[in-house]
C-alpha cells in the first residue's frame, strides 16, 4: 500500500535511519568528485541527501516521490548541500534561463575551482536537462555520477544500488516507456494540498516545447490507483487534492473502468474527507461541457480553470501547432464563464514567437481583453534544443520580445486589478494556509485561488476553512476579515 507522510523538515532531520537502510562494506580509500576512475563514496546504511527543485508543480511534486525512494533506502534528507553525501539538483529546461540554472550549480562542486564543495559527493541530475542533455552532463561536469529523466524515475532504485554498490556514472535516459511513477511512499511538502499526478508526459507537439522530449509520451494512471492514493491522503488529514499532468485533462483511464477525466474529478471529490479538487494544466483542445459540468455539480471542484492560450492569432497558433484556433479558444471561454458557478480562468501566454508581428501581437491583447483572464503567466519565447520553432525563420529581436512582454502583463495586471476589486464586499471561504507573526493576520487561498489576506482575532486557524469579507484588492490578491455571520 502506498504511504503518505507529511513531516516539518526538522522531524526529518532528526529521524532515525530506516531499519532497512542499505549497507556496503566501508570503504577507507579516499574518494575524489570528479575522478572517472574513483569509486563512488561509501553509502554507510542511510547516508544524507539534499535535492533541490527547479520548475514546475510536476516536478515539485516527481521530487516528493524521489525523496520518498530515497527515505525508503534508508537515506536521511539534511538541509544543505554541504551537509549530505547526496546531492540531486531536480531539473526544468523549459526556457533556456531555467537550464542554465543547473549547470551553475553543478559548478560548485567542480574540484578545480579551490573554492568548489568538492568533498566526495554523489551529484546527481534528475528531471528535464537530464533528459534533455543525458551523457553529454558528463562531459560538462565529470563529477556527476548520475544523470535521470523522469520518465525513468522507476529506474531510480536499481540506479541507486548500482551506485551503492560502487558504480560511479549511471544513467536513466529511456522514454519509450507505458509505466507512470508510482512510490510506496511520498514525502509531501505542502501541509494541506496534496499534488497527485495523474497523467504523465505529453502526446501533443507544440512546436516551442521541449516536454514532450524531455518527459515523454502521456501516459495516464489508473483511476482505482488514484482514488486509493486520495482516500489514504484524506485519511492522514488531507482535505485538498491537487491533479497534475502537462495536459491533464487529456487523461484516459487505463484500467477497465474507463473513467473520463470528468468523471474522475467527480469521483476524487466524492472521498470523504476532501473538501477541494483542483487541476492543472489544460489543454484547450480537450476542455469539455462534461468538465464543466462536473465543476457546476460539484461543491468541492474548485472554481477555477488553467487554460493556456499562449497567442491570440491564429495564424501563430498554427506555427506553434496548438491545434485550436482563436475563435475555438473563445468559444471555450464562453463555455466556462457560461457555468453556474463564478470560475476563475487564467492562462499562459508566450510573446516573440518567430514570425510574431506587431498585428499578431496586437490579437494577443485584443484576445486578453475579451478572455478577462483572472490571472496570466508569461513568458518571452525562448529557442529550445529538439524542437521545430527552433530552426524557424524571423525571430522578434529580444528587445521586442522584453517590449511585447512589458504591455502585455501591464495590460493583464489593470484587468486584474479591475477584477479583484469587483469582489469587495463578497464572502469566501479560503483554506487558511499562513500566518504573519503577529498571528491576526492570515492568508489563504479562495476556492478560485485567489490569495486572500485577513484579519481575524482567533488563533490556530492553519490548514482550517475559514470565511472572509473581502475589503480591499490589489491586481495579485485581496485583503478582508473573518466574517462571522
Ligand atoms: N502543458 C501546458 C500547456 O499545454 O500549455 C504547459 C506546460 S509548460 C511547462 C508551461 C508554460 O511554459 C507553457 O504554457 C508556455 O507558456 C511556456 N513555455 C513552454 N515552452 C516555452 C518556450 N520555448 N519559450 C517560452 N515559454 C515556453
Ligand atoms: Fe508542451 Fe504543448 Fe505538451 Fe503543453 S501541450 S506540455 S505546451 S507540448
Amino acid at each position: 500500500m502506498a504511504e503518505s507522510i507529511h513531516v516539518p523538515l526538522a522531524s526529518l532531520l532528526s529521524a532515525k535511519e530506516h531499519p532497512h537502510a542499505f549497507s556496503t562494506p566501508s570503504r577507507t580509500e579516499p574518494v575524489r568528485a570528479g575522478d572517472p576512475a574513483a569509486p563512488v563514496p561509501e553509502f554507510s546504511g542511510g547516508g544524507t541527501f539534499f535535492i533541490e527543485t527547479f520548475g514546475c508543480q510536476m516536478n515539485e511534486h516527481d521530487s516528493e516521490k524521489v525523496v520518498g525512494v530515497l527515505l525508503r533506502r534508508g537515506y536521511r534528507q539534511v538541509a544543505s548541500p554541504d551537509q549530505a553525501r547526496l546531492v540531486f539538483y531536480n531539473t526544468c529546461s523549459i526556457r533556456e534561463k531555467a537550464a542554465q540554472k543547473v549547470f551553475s550549480r553543478l559548478g560548485e562542486f567542480n574540484p578545480k575551482n579551490n573554492f568548489g564543495r568538492d568533498s566526495g559527493k554523489v551529484i546527481g541530475v534528475l528531471g528535464c536537462v537530464a533528459q534533455q542533455e543525458g551523457e553529454e552532463i558528463f562531459e560538462r561536469a565529470p563529477w556527476v555520477s548520475l544523470v535521470c529523466g523522469s520518465a525513468s524515475y522507476r529506474e531510480l532504485p536499481l540506479l541507486l544500488a548500482r551506485l551503492e554498490a560502487g558504480e560511479n556514472r549511471v544513467t536513466g535516459l529511456e522514454t519509450d516507456t507505458d509505466e507512470t511513477f508510482e512510490t510506496e511512499l511520498t514525502r509531501r511538502n505542502h501541509p494541506f494540498r496534496a499534488y497527485l499526478t495523474i497523467i504523465e508526459g505529453c502526446d501533443k507537439a507544440c512546436s516551442y516545447c521541449v516536454v514532450p522530449y524531455t518527459r515523454g509520451p502521456e501516459r495516464s494512471r489508473a483511476s482505482e490507483s488514484i482514488l486509493r492514493e486520495v482516500r489514504e491522503l484524506a485519511d492522514v488529514g488531507y482535505t485538498e487534492i491537487q491533479l497534475l499532468g502537462q495536459t491533464v485533462n487529456s487523461y484516459r483511464d487505463p484500467s477497465n473502468r474507463h473513467l473520463s477525466f470528468a468523471e474522475l474529478l467527480l469521483a476524487v471529490a466524492e472521498v470523504p474527507g476532501i473538501r477541494r479538487v483542483r487541476f492543472m494544466t489544460s489543454h484547450p483542445r480537450d476542455m469539455g461541457a462534461d468538465i464543466v459540468a462536473a465543476i457546476d455539480s460539484s461543491p468541492a471542484l474548485c472554481d477555477h480553470v488553467h487554460l493556456p492560450v499562449q497567442s491570440g492569432s491564429t495564424r501563430v497558433l498554427r506555427a506553434m501547432q496548438r491545434t485550436y484556433t482563436r475563435e475555438e479558444y473563445l468559444e471555450k471561454i464562453s463555455l466556462i464563464r457560461g457555468a453556474r458557478k463564478p470560475i476563475s480562468i487564467t492562462t499562459d501566454f508566450i510573446v516573440g514567437f518567430p514570425g510574431e508581428t506587431e498585428r499578431d501581437f496586437e490579437e494577443t491583447l485584443s484576445l486578453m481583453e475579451l478572455a478577462q483572464f483572472d490571472s496570466a503567466f508569461s513568458f518571452q519565447y525562448s529557442p529550445r534544443p529538439h524542437t521545430p520553432a527552433a530552426l524557424m525563420a524571423d525571430p522578434v529581436p529580444e528587445a521586442e520580445k522584453q517590449r511585447r512582454l512589458q504591455v502585455l502583463q501591464e495590460r493583464q495586471r489593470a484587468i486584474q486589478l479591475q477584477r479583484n476589486q469587483a469582489l469587495a464586499g463578497q464572502v469566501f471561504e479560503v483554506l487558511v494556509e499562513g500566518a504573519s507573526r503577529r498571528e491576526t493576520q492570515w492568508t489563504g487561498r479562495t476556492s478560485s485561488n485567489r490569495s486572500l489576506n485577513f484579519t481575524s482575532s482567533r488563533t490556530d486557524l492553519l490548514g482550517k476553512y475559514v470565511r472572509v469579507r473581502v475589503t480591499g484588492a490589489g491586481p495579485n490578491s485581496l485583503t478582508g476579515n473573518e466574517s462571522i455571520e
